[in-house]
């Protein structure tokens, strides 16, 4: 018997189908192939199923990268080498524990702080002057 399975190569179904049966996966009908050309499909199809786990396994890895909770600058790392526990912003120069995990929010940190800045900038009061020149420093 020759299987019949679903022909896209873009899509990860590689289980035997009915004749003319459309994909569960992704409603491509189904086709015969022969065992030499089944094999190849086969090889395709999980090399696609890899190149999908590879972009589930970056965005886990960026969901999981660390950013200042204050700013939300990626450029953060340890303030003393010795004690690993205290992290510094290069960006603002926040220093503490705690940092930020996951990219998407670290993005909604990072525009609420460069509004906050805009607007400690527009009404740049002397008291908050005299401390980001300090920070600054
Ligand atoms: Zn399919
Ligand atoms: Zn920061």
């Amino acid at each position: 018997m020759p299987p019949w399975t679903c022909p896209n190569n873009k899509c990860a179904h590689n289980k035997q189908l009915r004749p003319g049966q459309p994909c569960p996966l992704c409603g491509k009908e189904a086709k015969e192939f022969k065992f030499q050309e089944f094999g190849d499909l086969l090889k395709e199809k999980s090399k696609f199923k890899k190149s999908i786990e590879r972009t589930k396994n970056h965005k886990r890895n960026l969901e999981r990268a660390k950013f200042c909770p204050k700013c939300g600058s990626p450029n953060v790392d340890f303030l003393v080498y010795y004690n690993p526990s205290i992290w510094r912003c290069f960006q603002c120069g926040y220093e503490g524990t705690f940092l930020l995990e996951g990219a998407a929010l670290a993005a909604k940190i990072q525009a609420h702080y460069q509004k906050s800045l805009e607007r400690a900038h527009k009404s740049s009061a002397h008291k908050e002057d005299e401390t980001t020149s300090v920070k600054l420093a």
